[in-house]
């Protein structure tokens, strides 16, 4: 379904903008997976906006400060969009949205959803992190710690890390998968395509009741990272975000990347498709994840509820006994 403007209550400029956020959202989403290279996608690609070319930048908006203005002001006007949106999906108690955020350290997932989130009525949105596994968790099917959490009806769930680590992390560290307490038997060569099938069939079973599933890789280069880290070390406000196990993890940059490459192409869907977002500049980021979250939100063309004659009819009563009291 388009919104075109004529929708009630959405301005020819919020149609607009809807329009725009769409466009840059399929820019970067994968939904068939088949021949996908990571290698292919610039971690620092700034879509549309370069040289402050974009149909949604005033012309006045030259130069650096005028572009880093203008590009806040339409995450603004992105994030009171995608509000709205949740209002009425609230409303509506039908669909649920589950946003899934993948990326390797500093590559800004905290900052995206803390961004993209906040104009969302705290009601209408839960963020669950996953962390490593405990013992609770490993004592259970890979799943299971993520399917309890997701989103009910009318509400927008956030995954910071998901099942997903469970072809990353554990694909890189094969020590993880050793105690996750599997019968020997059933771990073989073929484990990771099996786990790529179960998460594709979890996701299609989703959305066949009724969640949009959107998964997020923020995209960021192993020299931004670096840069981050940097900044973590000698920032007195950033150091409790340093860990220096993280910077260990470099090491094994290569297979994350080469493992990110596998899952994309394995579970990327109509269903579930893949954002791989460039994360080399957070403001383009939180850019093209608010438009992805607005495409998601708009492929479903949430409204509020309208009232039959018969719910009419009991408003007009209660309305008559509120005034007789
Ligand atoms: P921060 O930005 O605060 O570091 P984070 O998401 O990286 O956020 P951490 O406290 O570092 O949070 O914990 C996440 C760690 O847990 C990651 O290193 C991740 O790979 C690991 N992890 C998540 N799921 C699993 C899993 N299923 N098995 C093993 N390790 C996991
Ligand atoms: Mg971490």
């Amino acid at each position: 379904m388009a919104i075109d403007g004529s929708n009630e209550g959405w301005s020819e400029r919020d149609a607009a903008l809807i329009k725009a956020a769409r466009k840059l959202a399929a820019r970067h989403m994968v939904r068939d997976g088949d021949g996908f290279r990571l290698s292919k996608h610039d971690s620092a690609d700034i879509g549309a906006f370069e040289d402050g070319d974009h149909p949604l930048i005033p012309e006045a908006a030259g130069g650096k400060d005028g572009m880093k203005q203008a590009t806040k002001d339409l995450l603004a006007d992105g994030v009171r969009i995608v509000s709205r949106m949740q209002d009425m999906l609230y409303a509506q108690n039908r669909w649920s949205v589950l946003l899934v955020f993948q990326a390797m350290d500093a590559a800004g997932k905290d900052g995206v959803i803390k961004h993209v989130m906040s104009g969302i009525n705290p009601q209408g949105c839960e963020v669950h992190s996953f962390k490593a596994p405990s013992a609770e968790e490993l004592d259970h099917d890979f799943m299971w710690r993520c399917t309890r959490l997701a989103p009910r009806r009318g509400m927008i769930g956030i995954f910071n890390r998901s099942y997903y680590e469970e072809v990353l992390v554990v694909r890189v560290h094969r020590e993880y998968l050793a105690k996750q307490q599997l019968p020997p038997e059933l771990v073989t060569d073929d484990i990771w395509d099996e786990r790529f099938k179960d998460m594709r069939a979890w996701e299609r079973y989703m959305a066949r009741n009724g969640t949009i599933v959107r998964k997020f890789f923020l995209n960021v280069s192993r020299d931004e990272q670096k840069k981050r880290f940097l900044e973590r070390i000698d920032d007195p406000a950033k150091n409790w975000k340093f860990s220096s196990a993280d910077v260990a993890e470099r090491a094994h940059w290569d297979e994350y990347m080469d493992a990110y490459g596998d899952m994309i192409r394995n579970t990327a869907s109509d269903n579930a498709p893949w954002s791989v977002v460039p994360a080399d500049n957070k403001w383009y980021t939180r850019l093209v994840v608010a438009a992805t979250v607005i495409d998601a939100l708009a492929s479903v063309d949430p409204r509020y509820p309208v009232l039959d004659d018969a719910g009419k009819s009991r408003l007009s009563a209660a309305r008559a006994e509120l005034m007789a009291e």
